[in-house]
C-alpha cells in the first residue's frame, strides 16, 4: 500500500528516489509545488521536504521543486511542511501560509 505518512517504517534506502517513486510524485504534482510556479515536475528536482537524514526518501517526504524554488526553500526565512503525502504548507518570510494540494492521489 502506498505510504500515507503514518507507517512505523517507510522510505527507501539512499538519497535518490527510485524511478517508481519519482513517477508517483510527478503524477501527484504536475508542476513545481511553489505556488504559481508552472515548471513541469519532470523538469524539477525531487526535494526532500525534511532534508535527507533524518528526512527519508519516501512519497510522504518528496515534492517537485524547480531549481529556483529549490534554492529559495533552502533559505531559512521560508519554511515548507508536508503534513500529508502531497499536501504541503509554505510559510513565507512574512508568516503567511500557502497550502498546496496534490493534483490527484
Ligand atoms: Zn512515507
Ligand atoms: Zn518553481
Amino acid at each position: 500500500m502506498a505510504c500515507q505518512g503514518d507507517q512505523p517504517s517507510h522510505g527507501r534506502p539512499g538519497y535518490r528516489p527510485p524511478a517508481q517513486v519519482r513517477r508517483e510524485v510527478e503524477a501527484r504534482h504536475e508542476t513545481c509545488v511553489f505556488p504559481t510556479c508552472n515548471q513541469p515536475s519532470h523538469r524539477c528536482d525531487l526535494d526532500h521536504t525534511v532534508p535527507w537524514r533524518p528526512g527519508i526518501t519516501c512519497r510522504c517526504n518528496l515534492a517537485p521543486l524547480c531549481r529556483r524554488h529549490h534554492r529559495l526553500k533552502q533559505r531559512h526565512d521560508w519554511k515548507l511542511f508536508q503534513i500529508w503525502p502531497g499536501l504541503l504548507i509554505w510559510v513565507t518570510p512574512s508568516g503567511a501560509w500557502r497550502i498546496v494540494r496534490p493534483d490527484r492521489q
